[in-house]
Parts: C-alpha cells; structure tokens; sequence
C-alpha cells in the first residue's frame, strides 16, 4: 500500500475514481484522461478499475473533480494519485455491526451516524459469517463503507458531508468453457471427483438426467459421461462455475444427451439435441441419489413373515429424515398411517398413474394437498413393517407396478422447442454438441498418443 493520502479530499475522490471501469472513465472525457493514465500504472488497483458501477455519479460539474485537476495540461503522477487504505474486517459468527465498527477503531457513535447517513445502510443488516466490511477511515473519521456479500457485488458508502452517498458495484467474471469427461468404476461421485469436477458440478450433471436415470440404483460400471461446462474467473483467478453447457451420459449401454437453450424469452432448460425437454412428467428417484446406500438388498427376508415377498416396488436405502420428493405434480389421494405401511403417501397424477411413498419417518403433506414435482412430500423413516430406514417407492400405470423407464410412450410427452423456434435452437445448441464432441476426440487422440 502506498503512503496515506496527503489530502483526504483527493483520496475521496480518487477512492470514487478507482472503483469505476476504464470505459467510463474515458466517457467522463478528456479532462480526466491523465488520471486514466495514472490509474493505468498503477496495477494494484487494476482489479479495481474493472468494476462495474450501476450508478455512475461522477460528472464534470463536480466540483470535487474541478478542484482536484485544476489544471489538465499538468500530467499528474502516481506519487499524486495516492490508493486508499481499506482496511477489512471479515463477519464472524456471533458478530453485529457494534463489534465489527469496534474491532475498525469506531465508536457506536459513528455506527449510529453512519446507519442514518443513508437509507440504504440498512442492507447492512443482512451481514452473514464470511461478508467483509472494508471502512476507510482518516482521521478517525469513517470516509467510506464497503460491504461485500460475494466475490461479484458490494455496495459502497462515501461520505458526503454528514451523509453518506450508495452505490451498487458489480463485477463481470470472464466465462471460459471447460470440458471433462469420466467412465463410472464404482460411484458417479468417485469418477467426478477423480477428474476434478466439484460436488455440485456432479449434482447438476445428474439432475439433467434426473428424468431418464435413476442414479441411486441404475448406475453400472462403464457408464461414462462428457460435460461442458462454464468456469467463471476474476482476474485470472477461479472463481467458480458456471452453467453446464451440454453434456452426455451413457447409462448401461444407453446413451442421452442434453444441451443448454435460452428461449427468445429468456428461459433456459435443457433439451436433446431435436428439441424435447429434458424434464418429464416424473423424476426416476424420488430422493437425492447422494443420499442413497447402494448396499441394500431389497430380497432379504422379510422380517415380520420371514419369507421373501413379492416386491412391486422399488426400495431405496437412506438414512432417516432425508426428503422425499413427489415424482410429479399431482394430487395426494392418501396422507396416512397403517401397520404395514406405516406413515405413507399415495400420489394422484393424471388419470393413470399413481406413485406410493412408504415407512416414512414423516409425512409433510395432507389427503386433498395439490403438489409439485420435486416437492417434500415426506421424510424417509423406518414405520411400518421395516427394519432399516428406507423409502419404499411405488410407481403405477393403470393400477399395475411399472418401471417408468419402460413406459414412457404411454407417459405424458414431453414439451419441445416450438417449430417457430426450432432454427434459432439449432443455431444456437449445434456450435455446443459439436464442441463437446470435439473436446472428446482430442482426449482420444491425445490418449493414443501416449500408447
Ligand atoms: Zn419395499
């Protein structure tokens, strides 16, 4: 950091100057273009100058600008461009505005001004473990406020007299794609993991293909996937990712694919590459696959009639309390409690299917209640004749215990871009499928090349 400001008018106003980008900077015109230059030598700031300002108050007519360059045609230098202090203090847990101005150097008298000084101040309310507050105070005086609840927005106070002036500061993160593709040993997790995709970079992967595959019980060794995806950076750093853009999945010898499409309104979901949504009228698991055990043997004898029941279901093993979705909007046709059951839901939807949700540790629904897909219905449990937690998931066709998978012609159809929208769906979702594609055979090329 450089020395402290000689002048704290000058540091106001350039604490103000450094927090907008370059391009509106250069609008402000040509009066201000020798601090551009400065700004520009000093690379500390660069992070700074990126900023992007909602509100840009800085004209000509200020008359804190006209002071400061009284003359344009002297070339100030960086010496006389001096940065501000901010000092930082991060919100910890048990933490309030009061402790946070202490641990600054300022009273409660100055928290007190400060929280009047401007409406907005009151955003400040909403400070979280992990929020930074950056003060610049002179003098034991508090010139400035920023409060940063993520790495892309804050919002800054400057003070203006015995008021304080708001504004919104948002960062552009630039988006590079990234591409990974894994072949499934022992868990979807494991292989994601093993190519550096985070946990939920998997979680959204399998969501996509939440309508098509059962990932707490239908994954197999050699299933494989490929997925392109956005990674945000903040000068040159990661700073997380983005949207999956496209992404495959083979999943026991069969393969879907999805694309990323914004409508011409502005919606995006994910389509095969005709055109459908990926989104059908039921989930496959009606839970988190994350929190399914797949050691769970659904033939172990029962332990009321000792004997193996003819099973219709599907049973998946997790721990207790974990949410059970309802597979589709729907209307519940039966919220109750019976000795085999134990506490279960029964699930109308359309005119031909039903799915049943058994041994739940809660029911979160009533007889009547209208629900949504993916809407807690429950909590799994261990009621009824049960020995272990575990949800006991029914769906039916008719009356008759179907896999959805199997059925699917005899399902509701899924939406598809509408004919009118089709072109501007291939031109948009084409480049993507071929650059996944693409990313996949310079990975087998590359891999050739190592044999
Ligand atoms: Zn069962």
């Amino acid at each position: 950091m450089k020395a402290p400001a000689p002048n704290s008018l000058i540091s106001r106003v350039i604490a103000r100057l450094t927090t907008f980008p370059r391009k509106h900077l250069i609008t402000v015109g040509a009066l201000c273009s020798v601090l551009i230059v400065t700004l520009a030598l000093n690379p500390s700031k660069d992070s700074e100058t990126k900023r992007h300002s909602q509100s840009i108050k800085l004209t000509l007519s200020n008359p804190e600008i006209q002071e400061l360059l009284p003359d344009a045609t002297v070339p100030m230098t960086p010496d006389l461009v001096p940065s501000v202090d901010w000092h930082v203090e991060k919100v910890r847990s048990g933490d309030n505005l009061s402790l946070i101005f202490q641990r600054a150097g300022l009273s409660d008298r100055d928290l007190f001004e400060f929280m009047g000084g401007h409406p907005d101040t009151k955003i400040l309310k909403r400070i979280h473990p992990g929020h930074e507050l950056e003060f610049h105070i002179e003098d034991d005086r508090l010139l400035g406020l920023r409060y940063r609840s993520n790495r892309l927005k804050s919002e800054l106070f400057t003070r203006e007299g015995s008021k304080f002036e708001h504004e919104t500061e948002t960062l552009q993160p630039d988006i590079h794609t990234a591409y990974r593709e894994a072949e499934i040993k022992s868990s979807l997790f494991i292989a994601g993991q093993k190519v550096k995709m985070d946990a939920n970079l998997i979680m959204e992967l399998a969501n996509i293909f939440g309508w098509d595959i059962d990932f707490g019980l239908d994954i197999r060794k050699g299933d494989h996937f490929k997925v392109l995806y956005e990674e945000r950076f903040l000068n040159g750093e990661k700073i997380g990712n983005g949207n999956i853009l496209a992404a495959e999945f083979t999943n026991q010898k069969e393969t879907f694919k999805a694309v990323r499409y914004e409508d011409s309104k502005g919606d995006a979901h994910y389509y095969t590459p005709d055109g459908k949504s990926m989104r059908k009228a039921f989930l496959r698991a009606p839970l988190d696959f994350r929190r399914i055990s797949s050691n769970f043997n659904p033939r172990r004898l029962h332990p009321i009639t000792k004997t193996v029941r003819p099973h219709r279901g599907t049973d998946y093993a997790a721990s207790r309390g974990t949410p059970v979705w309802s597979a589709g909007d729907g209307r519940v046709i039966r919220s109750g409690y019976t000795k085999p059951n134990g506490n279960y839901v029964v699930i109308q939807h359309g005119n031909n299917v039903q799915t049943k949700y058994l041994h739940l540790h809660k029911r979160k629904v009533k007889t009547g209640d209208r629900v949504k897909q993916r809407q807690v219905i429950g909590t799994v449990g261990s009621t009824g004749y049960s020995t272990a937690p575990h949800l006991h998931y029914e769906f039916l066709l008719d009356g008759v215990h179907r896999n959805p998978r199997t059925v699917l012609d005899k399902l509701p159809k899924a939406r598809s871009i509408a004919s009118s929208e089709m072109p501007r769906f291939l031109q948009n979702t084409q480049p993507l499928l071929t650059t996944l594609e693409n990313h996949h055979q310079q990975i087998l090329v590359a891999k050739a090349g190592h044999e």
